[in-house]
């Protein structure tokens, strides 16, 4: 017994071993081992296991540099009555992040953009995924900044890894041109290879205002619409709520 528990302390030390190949789980299923050792064995595999589980949690929380935490489950619908309930729940199965498609949600100041922007987010680390939270005035200063210094490969691959990024608060800066480029060569990279959900308080015929030029608006939109679900809302605004 003492020496089975020795040997699995060990087999824990050494992560990334699968279980079929640790002799305990062999001996156990020769029935060589007795009961008691079996249920040790269990318990402490799926100990293991969980503590694993939740450091990658909290490695992959602190990765996404999500300001507030915000849960699906905190998102009052009836406050909201214009978002579909339904599409929201459905989106939050995370489809569309193994299908590789966006979602752009649009509306005004308050109206819960990036409370759900982030609730996806939280839904992808939740399963083991990466996400990013960056809004579009540090993504494209962060994207500038990199091109300057001469790491713009570099800091592109990073902004790949993730497998959704959020981009949050479309339309508070206006871009010039050489960051709105930049931008443009990141959503063509991402473009059916990985997700991105943009929030944004203009509508998407307003983006050129936003990029400062409509060539350049267009074929950013058109990478970022062809495989997305655009979520309109019109509604008030929720930091109001008390006050209305
Ligand atoms: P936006 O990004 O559209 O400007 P936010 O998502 O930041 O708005 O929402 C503003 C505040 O109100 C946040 O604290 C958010 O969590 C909260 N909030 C917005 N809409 C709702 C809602 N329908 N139910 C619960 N909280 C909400
Ligand atoms: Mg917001």
């Amino acid at each position: 017994m003492h020496d089975l528990y020795v040997d699995i302390a060990k087999r824990l030390n050494d992560l990334g071993v699968r279980i079929e190949e640790c002799e305990v789980a062999a001996a156990a299923k020769e029935s060589k081992a007795d009961h008691s050792a079996l249920m040790l064995t269990d318990r402490v595999l799926s100990l293991a296991l969980q503590k694993k589980n939740e450091r990658t949690v909290e490695t992959l929380r602190k990765f996404s540099r999500i300001p507030v935490h915000k849960r699906l489950e905190d998102f009052d619908f009836s406050f909201q009555p214009t978002i579909d309930e339904k599409q929201i729940r459905r989106l939050a199965t995370l489809g569309f992040v193994h299908a590789r498609e966006n979602i752009l949600l649009i509306g005004p100041p308050g109206c819960g953009k990036s409370h759900l922007a982030i609730s996806f987010a939280e839904l992808c680390i939740d399963q083991g995924m990466r996400a990013y939270y960056i809004t579009m005035s540090d993504l494209a200063m962060k994207l500038a900044e990199a091109k300057k210094a001469g790491k713009l490969k570099r800091v592109m691959a990073s902004l790949m890894r993730p497998s959704l990024l959020v981009i949050d608060e479309l339309g508070y800066d206006h871009l010039d041109l050489e960051a709105s480029e930049l931008i443009f060569k990141l959503v063509a990279a991402r473009y059916e290879q990985k997700s991105i959900v943009v929030t944004s308080n203009f509508p998407i015929s307003r983006w050129s205002e936003v990029f400062g030029s409509d060539a350049l608006t267009q074929v950013i939109a058109d990478r970022l619409i062809h495989h997305a679900e655009i979520i309109n809302i019109k509604g008030k605004s929720y930091r109001l709520k008390d006050h209305l």
